[in-house]
């Protein structure tokens, strides 16, 4: 085993993480349902989510036979509701073409909806012990800064140059106790803005802290200023107080998720309102602009209360709308915002 590992392996012995919900009973299904949470989320906010995930949906048929609404609503608050449709999806085709479980090989888990190379990894090392270097956040700025690595890694050669570290670094035995120390050393020892460097194990080797510059490791996204968009939420009222949500389509932001109807900023309601054939009682009120940002574009939603005289009259596409009332709430997949929105119209 190369002295590297060897140090990494010695330090989780005393210092490492070993009693993870994810650890404990550690098949494909376990495993690879914890690395999705944890791309984007940090480990105390998955442990909640994950547990109640569990309890919920205890093996991949369960989650395979499951509404997809339902699963969306068991992630609700986690965000990058990609990640819970690709997640129900491959449920679906581990259950029909792989009786439920992971195919041994690597290049055959790659091919799963939402599952890249890294994930691929450590679904195998950490459930069948196959010896796979991963190279998650966490892992990609400890390399980075051992071995001096400068650029962005999201650049094509400095993720090439990332994985032949850490293919170099990961040992034939003990494989999954080193992944999962690297990713430890990431989230404990070498931290974003505070490494502990007089504890690390790799102190000795590494190139950046001799470099006094751990700061300039791994190298930041070229900023871009984000476009913002505006929209009007409206938040259409029945006189018995019921909201209005309709489901997004499938594809596009927080898809299959619900919200209130959008319209443009400049859209008139009234003559939104009356297309439909709905009367409107009252302009209610408009409430304070809030943002919410995405990776590609800040949304300004000006969120906009409207009571409608009757509800007979509406024509609804019955799968796609829903009244929702606010002491009795239904199980649904909500955007971010919007759950937000509901749970101050609640109080
Ligand atoms: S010595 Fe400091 S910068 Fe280098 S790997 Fe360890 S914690 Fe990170």
């Amino acid at each position: 085993m190369n002295d590297f590992a060897q140090r990494i392996l010695t330090w989780f012995e005393h210092h490492g993480r070993k009693d993870l919900p994810w650890q404990q009973n550690p098949t494909g299904y376990r495993v690879w349902v914890s690395e999705i949470m944890l791309q984007q989320t940090q480990v105390s906010t998955v442990i909640p989510y994950y547990e109640r995930f569990m309890q919920r949906f205890p093996d991949v048929f369960t989650l395979a036979q499951a509404p997809l609404d339902e699963v969306l609503h068991a992630w609700s608050g986690l965000g990058y509701y990609a990640r819970a449709r690709n997640l129900h999806q491959t449920a679906q085709l581990l259950a029909r073409e792989y009786a439920g479980e992971f195919p041994a090989g690597h290049a055959q888990v790659q091919q799963l909806p939402g599952i890249g190379r890294s994930t691929a990894s450590a679904i195998l090392a950490f459930s069948q012990g196959q010896p796979l270097p991963i190279l998650d956040g966490n892992v990609k700025r400890v390399l980075a800064r051992h071995h001096a690595v400068s650029g962005w890694p999201g650049q094509t050669q400095v993720l090439k140059q990332l994985w032949q570290f850490a293919e170099l670094n990961t040992p034939d035995e003990q494989v999954a106790a080193y992944n999962q120390a690297m990713m430890d050393m990431g989230s404990l020892i070498c931290t974003r803005s505070q490494p502990k460097c007089a504890a690390c194990p790799i102190a000795s080797t590494c190139a950046a802290l001799a470099q006094h510059d751990w700061r300039s490791y791994p190298g930041k996204k070229p900023r871009k200023d984000l476009p913002v968009r505006r929209v009007q939420m409206l938040i259409l009222r029945d006189p018995a107080k019921r909201i209005l949500l309709e489901q997004r389509p499938p594809q596009g932001i927080w898809g299959g998720l619900w919200s209130f109807p959008e319209l443009p900023l400049s859209g008139d309601i009234t003559q939104w309102c009356t297309a439909k054939g709905w009367r409107i009682l009252e302009h209610q009120a408009d409430l304070p602009v809030r943002r919410h940002t995405f990776s590609h574009f800040h949304l300004d939603i000006l969120p906009r209360e409207i009571l409608l005289a009757e509800p007979g009259c509406l024509i609804l596409e019955e799968d796609k709308h829903l009244w929702y009332n606010l002491h009795q709430p239904n199980e649904l997949g909500l955007a971010a915002p919007v759950a937000r929105l509901l749970s101050e119209l609640s109080q």
